[in-house]
């Protein structure tokens, strides 16, 4: 049975960030898919840092930038931790240069930063439209160097508790579907984030979120789960994300009159208002039949020339072109908002801790939170390797300081022994319905009744209908019986854990009777301050989720009306 003081669970920029901090003792790095294949690959547009690199950004600062993100998160980011992040920011960039980061440059040879919405000032530090790829190969580099130890293709099925802590976690080998337990004194937990609950996502089809459910599950609260991101331009019809990045360049949104339509929604900022109010804008002339084919609108880039395309958005184009058969250059690009980013997750300090003694988490799966009620573009890369760090940090100086130590057997077996019965209980099944058509039914319901407009009556209808289907996932089965690679097996083990969030947003989102940032209710159209300036807290129950409030911690910035 593995053994190491230190468990990240996820390879990702904030698993590997954490990992290499923790690298001068006993740490191990547990992942469903090869480092490099997490989705921070993926990541396109850039990661902000106040670096005052560029001519136009030179009162940058890092007490701009956090208010920019304070106002981007519409008043619910903790004050303090925003500040953190902003302060920390040069810093942590400045290190993955010196590792090897190949960012895009300045003509004088020093990072260059382009301008990302919501942001004051040309912020976003970038590798061309490929930032997430360039860090995370620096990251993985960083940890092979200091021999962390990975464990590729294990997916975590549960969180081992024992005697008020944290002892590690339970796994399947993927390729074998053998399940081990993998003690531990601490667990990071750096998973991501849950965009898969959603029909249309931009995000890898690993971003389940069920990690981050299991630990919910044993009791570790998940926070403002109801803050789920649209991000404005993902391509039609497949949502393929088009970064931000192209908007920042200089692209324009347009509908089917012709008209850059942002001009009626943020008259100031335009293409570069906030994710949220963005999204809201392009739906709205879908909706309201200045869109084509009732789906989507143009992003056109054409303005901004060949050169400019090819050097600065060449994967965009390449995108474009390959999934939609639309040259930039020549033609707009379709789009239509999609879901993008979780800005909820398991709720924990400024060092990742969680209430759980020995169990930490950082990055898209943890709610710190800096990202509040939106995060803006460029901040969750930033996110990753601020807070991977610090929580990396934070888990040495836990397991520094416990008297005992070592693997606990018994429960560790235990928890093996629970996780085989479900799955011989699941392999076992003969009848049933399929899996499949249950998440389907899912993702469905949390786009329409749970997306980026929200009402009382359908969101109510969201929260029974995942009831239902939390009862009918418990008699489907699954058709394929093999322990090999079986991918029907790991969803069907991941199902009801994307429930229990599915869960947890739908109910957060009706009982937060006001609007704020992502949260956009029609019935409830104004931010309310008075009642709603606090943080959701949900807790695990057998009759579901307990939902708990706690204050939004305020150091300089009185909440005020949020204009672009
Ligand atoms: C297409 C796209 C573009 C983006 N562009 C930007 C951008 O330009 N700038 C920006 O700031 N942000 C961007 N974001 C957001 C940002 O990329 C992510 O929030 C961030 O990279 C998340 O990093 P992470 O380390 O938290 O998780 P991830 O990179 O998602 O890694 C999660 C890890 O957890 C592992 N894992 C998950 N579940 C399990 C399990 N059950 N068992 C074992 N392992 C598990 C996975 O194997 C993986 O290694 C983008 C996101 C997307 C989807």
């Amino acid at each position: 049975m593995p053994y190491h003081r230190i468990l990240v669970v996820g390879a990702g920029l904030a698993g590997l960030r954490a990992a290499i901090e923790a690298a001068d003792g006993d740490v191990a790095v547990l992942t469903r898919v090869h480092p490099v294949r997490s989705h921070s690959v993926a990541a396109q547009g850039g990661v902000n840092a106040p670096l005052a690199n560029v001519p136009e950004g030179k009162e940058d600062s890092p007490e701009r930038h956090a208010f920019d993100t304070v106002k981007g998160a519409d008043y619910l980011a903790d004050q303090d931790a925003a500040e953190l992040m902003t302060r920390l920011a040069p810093e942590r960039i400045y290190e993955i240069e010196n590792w090897g980061c190949p960012f895009s440059r300045t003509p004088e040879g020093k990072i260059a930063q382009r301008p990302f919405g919501g942001a004051g000032f040309p912020r976003t530090c970038y590798a061309a439209d490929r930032t997430g790829h360039a860090m995370l190969h620096t990251l993985y580099e960083q940890a092979v160097k200091r021999n962390v130890r990975i464990y590729e293709e294990w997916l975590m099925l549960d969180l081992i508790v024992s005697g008020g802590r944290c002892r590690g976690v339970v796994a399947m080998d993927m390729v074998s579907g053998r399940v081990e337990a993998f003690g531990a004194e601490a667990v990071i937990m750096a998973t991501g984030g849950a965009g898969r609950i959603y029909a249309r996502s931009t995000n890898s089809h690993i971003n389940t979120g069920s990690a981050a459910a299991f630990c919910y599950r044993r009791g570790v609260p998940l926070k403002d789960m109801e803050f789920v991101q649209f991000h404005p331009t993902s391509l039609y019809p497949n949502n393929v994300l088009i970064s931000e990045a192209a908007r920042g360049e200089g692209g324009y949104l347009v509908n089917r009159d012709g008209e850059r339509f942002m001009a009626r929604y943020a008259p100031k900022a335009m293409e570069l208002g906030p994710r949220d109010i963005v999204a809201r804008s392009i739906q709205t002339e879908i909706d309201e039949g200045r869109g084509f084919e009732n789906a989507y609108v143009h992003l056109d880039l054409r303005h901004l020339g060949a050169e400019k395309i090819k050097e600065r958005l060449p994967a965009i184009r390449e995108i474009a072109m390959y999934f939609a058969g639309v040259d930039p250059i020549e033609k707009p690009i379709p789009i239509q908002p999609a879901q993008h980013y979780t800005m909820g997750g398991l709720d924990v300090d400024k060092d990742g801790a969680s209430e759980l003694p020995g169990l930490f988490a950082a990055g898209e799966c943890a709610c710190v939170s800096v990202h509040g009620a939106n995060r803006l573009g460029g901040n969750s890369l930033l996110e990753t390797v601020v807070f991977g760090q610090l929580a990396g940090a934070a888990a040495v100086r836990y397991v520094g300081g416990l008297e005992k130590t070592g693997a606990d057997g018994p429960a560790l077996d235990a928890a093996v022994a629970e996780v085989e019965s479900g799955i011989s209980g699941l392999l076992g099944r003969e009848d049933g319905e399929k899996m499949a058509v249950i998440r389907e039914e899912m993702k469905q319901v949390m786009f329409e009744k749970v997306g980026i407009f929200r009402t009382e009556g359908p969101m109510r209808e969201a929260v029974e209908k995942i009831r239902e289907l939390k009862e009918r996932v418990k008699r489907a089965r699954v058709e394929a019986k093999g322990r090999r690679y079986n991918l029907e097996l790991i969803g069907a083990l991941e199902l009801p854990a994307m429930l229990d969030l599915a869960e947890v947003i739908a109910l957060g989102a009706v009982t937060r009777t006001e609007s704020r940032g992502s949260h956009f209710r029609r019935d409830y159209p104004q931010r309310d301050d008075a009642n709603w300036l606090k943080h959701t807290v949900a807790r695990w129950s057998p009759d579901g989720p307990r939902l708990e409030y706690k204050p939004v911690v305020i150091t300089k910035w009185q909440p005020e009306a949020r204009k672009y």
